[in-house]
């Protein structure tokens, strides 16, 4: 068999970013709306930082207004909260992000639904969980997103397909069930209690990996020719370089591509997409907010 196509993440979503920032041109041209984008940062985790640090760059490139509020690690619950109803009454800011992990003392579930839901551009909010679904119109989260249109990108309509997902977070695992069922895919949900996974991997057409555990899928878990999706992004000690560290995803990629039939590296795979994505639902919600037809993207 031969080896595997490899699904260009970051091809994808600077084409994607190209045509968000065409809409977004389109937007401000038909009626005068710059859509802004206010991201919340608590602490200093410094992946967190360098991920806002990208945000900021891609939504100021995409024409946007970005907001930016980096807290001190030792902000209140109550600070937090009356920024985020700040943010959520002023009419210059169409989407609210929250950089996820908060600090232990505060209570994430209550942050996020704290964001007016029609803001929640990475689709956090029980509503827009609900809205997903329930098949209504709301905005959804960023990287299941990414990964559908990577998805259907390389194989096109996805219905009757068997997909499995690995992982069933709020985030990741549970939309992406929701996003693969509405494209009318017959989809399993395993996770740690799931018996015999390689099997269960091994029937899948569409394979999402959204573990957070190093290559722990096998080339000998995936059926010939599927496409596989690897959310993972693990952090492993460079062999022989002491102090060095390597990503890996949660696929074994080197035995997966020459099984798979497509599959996302990583990096360079789902991560892209998913600020890419983001950019898109700050769109999406800064025209909704103003009662226009956002434009095709
Ligand atoms: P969570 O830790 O919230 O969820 C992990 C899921 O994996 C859980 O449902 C858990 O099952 C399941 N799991 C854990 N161990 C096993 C196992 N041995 N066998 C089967 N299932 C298992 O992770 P997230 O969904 O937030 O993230 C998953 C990965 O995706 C991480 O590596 C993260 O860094 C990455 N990620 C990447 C993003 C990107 O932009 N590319 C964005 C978000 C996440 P159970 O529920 O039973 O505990």
């Amino acid at each position: 068999m031969t080896d595997a196509r490899i699904i260009d993440g970051k091809a994808s979503a600077a084409a994607l970013r190209a045509r968000v920032a065409r809409a977004a041109a389109e937007v401000e041209r038909a009626h005068g709306i710059v859509p802004g984008l206010a991201v919340v940062l608590v602490g200093e985790n410094p992946a967190s930082q360098v991920y806002v640090r990208n945000k900021r760059k891609q939504t100021i490139e995409a024409g946007m207004r970005s907001f930016d509020h980096t807290l001190p690690a030792a902000t209140g619950e109550a600070a937090l909260l009356d920024l985020i109803g700040r943010l959520n009454r002023d009419p210059a800011v169409h989407g609210i992000l929250v950089q996820l992990p908060l600090p232990g003392h505060i209570d994430p579930e209550k942050v996020l639904d704290t964001i007016d839901s029609a803001k929640d551009v990475d689709g956090f909010h029980v509503i827009n969980a609900g809205r997903l679904a329930t098949g209504g119109q709301g905005l959804v989260p960023c990287t299941p997103l990414g990964c559908l249109m990577m998805l259907k990108d390389t194989l096109g309509g996805l219905g009757g397909m068997e997909a499995v997902i690995v992982g069933r977070s709020n985030i990741v695992g549970k939309p992406m069930a929701a996003l693969l069922l509405r494209e009318n895919c017959t989809v399993t949900v395993a996770h740690s209690r799931t018996r015999d996974l390689p099997l269960v991997c091994r029937r899948a057409d569409i394979l999402v990996a959204a573990v957070g555990r190093p290559e722990m899928i096998r080339g000998g878990w995936i059926k010939p020719g599927a496409a596989v999706i690897d959310v993972g992004i693990n952090r492993v000690p460079k062999q022989g370089e002491p102090g060095k560290h390597r990503l890996v995803g949660d696929v074994c990629f080197a035995e997966a591509v020459t099984v798979a039939g497509a599959i996302t590296p990583v990096p360079g795979g789902v991560g892209p997409m998913t600020i890419a994505c983001l950019l898109m639902n700050a769109l999406t919600a800064a025209c909704r907010q103003a009662g226009v037809e956002a434009p095709e993207i």
